[in-house]
């Protein structure tokens, strides 16, 4: 009467078997397993920060409703979250449709880590060319958030494969090339977009020797987890911003400690991985 029910066993009388329990385990490995999943697939995303403001709706008025006997916010929560699931999946559409196209490629994550090492480089000696020439640029390094829903124009889509002379090309300032005004968008290790236009940070506490171009590269980490390198025409120096903030490199090694520190936490997660076999194989 008073065992405890789980899975439809109950632990005290039922007295499970050993493959009882072993069946209980799997079960339970295996949710906790695909909830894990789901977290590193949805984090950092829009709909994350959605979910978690419904979670906090949804757990205030159930307990104000419970205090009060609000009888009629009960009975509409306990409807809501029986549909809770549909809630998740309508959310969450656009990165369990990602999750599930990207399953099916043989690239195995040595691979993927190898070929993002290699791109990382192709980027650092670009942009430690450029600030010495004083090309200005922006490139945004995607991170699990997609960075559309954000930008303020699309720009136009490169899809090619991640060197410094098409970096160079891209930021080339002459009249015949648009695109150099404007940032590129890195995904899954690919120059994805160039010639986007990124919304423009309001914090007021950025100094006034920053202007447009670099409240755009800190515009875009504050509403995604995007990490973005800013090199400036003005100063010759290069810039890492993340979360909102602005830190300037004060030399290669710092930029490239920075660099791998901030995007390796990231590609040996599973979902990275995950989601680098879906980009073409032999993509590099
Ligand atoms: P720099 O140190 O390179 O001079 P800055 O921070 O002083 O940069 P500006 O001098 O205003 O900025 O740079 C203007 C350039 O920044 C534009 O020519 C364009 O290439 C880029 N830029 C401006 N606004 C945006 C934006 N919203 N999104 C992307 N790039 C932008
Ligand atoms: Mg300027």
């Amino acid at each position: 009467m008073f065992g405890i029910d789980l899975l439809g066993l109950d632990l005290f009388t039922d007295k499970p078997s050993f493959i009882g329990w072993l069946t209980v385990i799997l079960d339970l490995l295996l949710v906790t397993y695909l909830v894990y999943k789901f977290l590193v697939l949805v984090r950092g995303t829009r709909a994350f920060f959605m979910l978690i403001g419904l979670l906090i709706i949804l757990g205030f008025s159930a307990f104000i409703s419970h205090y009060l006997d609000l009888f009629t916010i009960q009975w509409l929560i306990a409807n809501l979250t029986n549909y809770f699931f549909l809630f998740i999946i309508i959310i969450f559409q656009n990165e369990i449709r990602r999750a599930l196209t990207r399953v099916g490629s043989g690239m195995n994550i040595f691979t993927a880590v190898q070929q993002q090492r290699e791109a990382f480089e192709e980027v650092i000696e670009a942009v430690d060319r450029m600030a010495q020439i004083r090309l200005g640029a922006i490139i945004v390094f995607e991170r699990e958030a997609r960075v559309e829903d954000q930008i303020l124009t699309s720009g136009d889509t490169i899809d090619g494969v991640i060197s410094k002379e098409l970096l160079w090309s891209i930021f080339n300032v002459t009249s015949e090339n648009p695109l150099h005004d404007g940032a590129i968008i890195i995904r899954d290790n690919r120059i994805y977009k160039a010639g986007v236009l990124l919304p423009l940070s309001e914090d007021k506490r950025m100094e006034k020797k920053y202007g447009t171009r670099h409240r755009a590269a800190l515009g875009i980490t504050e509403s995604t987890d995007a990490i973005v390198l800013v090199v400036s025409e003005e100063r010759g120096t290069i810039s890492i911003c993340e979360g909102g903030k602005l830190v300037a490199m004060e030399n290669l090694t710092r930029l490239r400690n920075e660099l791998m520190r901030l995007l390796r936490r990231q590609s040996l997660t599973p979902s990275r991985w995950w989601r680098s076999k879906g980009t073409r194989s032999g993509g590099q």
